[in-house]
């Protein structure tokens, strides 16, 4: 799922201090990589080598100090976003003054101990890793595509990346509720404000929020700006925004803000989840799985009368002698045969094809755009397909009534069922086990 942040540089002039910090991290993080220097530009050179994830640093070393390190990383191209903690004697005002200006991601007071120290860094590095999600990333710089993608993936994200608005828009349609890739939503979008080509970020934004109906719960959108004033940033919020980064960008405050995204469009997915389940439940029958008869009442009419679905076959089906079964077998079997003559249903009948739990032991079919000679067969095969079930071991019958509206399409539900109910009565009064029409 997520990968570590498994290389440490340690910066502390002390020695002592080198190897106690060393010896608390390997134990508390024992898969985490460690290197240290004891100055300045020997963390420098180490620095333009190696690749690190976290740096951390005394404020007071023996050649420059801590901010001078950091103002380092931040300048350099490989570094640029690895996050740096000073570790300082106490809340020294200087720190406070100028760190943020240098760069400095956090930083720690060492008169806590090295334990704190550890806990610290190993709190700092689960803060920064872990996240599941994925970002549809718009960026027409190459090399602030790469530097971004490879610290997004390394949190645990996974990483689409293009170069034009209009591609991003693409992805975007076919990704949509109801798309040809609806299952590879994106959870959060992230573009450059300034792009190449006829869309800029703000154009793309628009169309997200404006085109596709996106709210910005249902995917939120991190724009990537310069260091413009705030009226740009006014103008990012108009479009849609939900929140903007500044370039250059520290990872801690982009890992922050795309974990907050996350979690608003993670709380925004259950929640539609969950009203989806509410709203099954409240109009499927819990035993059978097919629709309740409350279903039917709201939406039966409109089904019965809609044009497209002409002529309507409406069929009453009841179980034979059901009482018996209860009888003599008790309520849970009956239970069981009534589901799965449900699932039998739900598996026989097409697809546009309404199947309603009518009353205990009887079903009400909808059946579209159904001929009345195409009826009767389907009928005959859904008393086939019954006998041949044999639910919970229990040989059971059905008795079918049919009725069409197509010699009479302005025939309502309720006259339709009163005449497939009629049918019914006939076909149990032949000696059931029989479809009558
Ligand atoms: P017929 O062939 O004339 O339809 O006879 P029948 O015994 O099937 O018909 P009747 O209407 O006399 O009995 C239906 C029985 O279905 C009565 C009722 O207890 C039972 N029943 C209704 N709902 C449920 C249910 O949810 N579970 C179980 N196990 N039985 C149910
Ligand atoms: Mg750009
Ligand atoms: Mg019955
Ligand atoms: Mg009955």
């Amino acid at each position: 799922m997520s990968r570590k942040l498994n290389r440490i540089l340690v910066v502390d002039g002390s020695e002592v201090a080198r190897t106690i910090i060393v010896r608390i991290l390997n134990e508390e993080m024992p898969d985490t990589e460690l290197v240290t220097c004891g100055t300045v530009q020997e963390a420098c050179a180490r620095l333009e080598r190696d690749q690190f994830d976290l740096i951390t640093t005394s404020l007071m070393l023996p050649d420059q100090d801590g901010l001078e390190l950091s103002r380092y990383v931040r300048a350099s191209r490989n570094h640029h976003y690895t996050p740096t903690i000073v570790v300082s004697g106490d809340a020294d005002s200087r720190l406070l003054r100028e760190g943020f200006a240098a760069g400095v991601t956090d930083y720690f007071d060492k008169s806590l101990g090295y334990r704190a120290f550890a806990a610290f860094i190993k709190d700092f590095m689960q803060r920064n890793s872990g996240l599941v999600g994925r970002i549809l990333y718009v960026e027409d710089s190459q090399l602030t595509a790469a530097m971004l993608t490879r610290l997004m993936e390394r949190h645990g994200l996974q990483v689409i990346h293009t170069t034009h608005a209009e591609d991003a828009l693409q992805l975007l349609r076919d990704t949509a509720p109801g798309g040809p890739r609806a299952e590879l939503a994106f959870d959060v979008v992230i573009t450059d404000f300034f792009l190449q080509g006829r869309l800029t970020g703000g154009d793309l934004l628009h169309a997200i929020r404006a085109r596709f109906h996106f709210s910005q719960q249902e995917l939120p959108v991190l724009v990537l700006t310069g260091s413009e004033g705030d009226e740009k940033q006014i103008e990012v919020f108009h479009a849609g925004a939900n929140d903007f980064v500044a370039k250059p960008v520290v990872e801690e405050v982009l890992m922050a803000r795309i974990r907050s995204l996350l979690l608003i469009r993670q709380q925004f997915a259950a929640l539609k989840r969950q009203t989806e389940a509410t709203q099954r439940m409240a109009i499927t029958d819990s035993l059978t799985r097919v629709y309740n008869r409350r279903y039917l009442l709201d939406h039966g009419e409109q089904f019965v009368a809609n044009r497209a679905n002409q002529p309507v076959t409406a069929v009453l089906l009841d179980i034979d002698h059901f009482k018996k079964i209860n009888d003599n077998l008790g309520h849970i079997t009956g239970d069981r045969v009534l589901e799965a003559l449900g699932q039998l249903l739900l598996d026989r009948l097409p697809e546009n094809a309404m199947a309603v739990r009518f009353g205990g032991e009887e079903f009400a079919l909808l059946v579209p755009r159904c001929q009345s000679n195409e009826a009767q067969d389907c009928a005959e095969d859904l008393r086939y397909g019954v006998e041949a079930l044999r639910p919970a071991g229990v040989d059971i019958t059905v008795s079918i009534g049919l009725a069409t509206n197509q010699h009479n399409p302005a025939m309502t539900l309720t006259q339709l069922l009163n005449r497939a109910d009629k049918a019914l009565y006939a076909a149990k009064a032949q000696g059931r086990n029989k479809v009558c029409a």
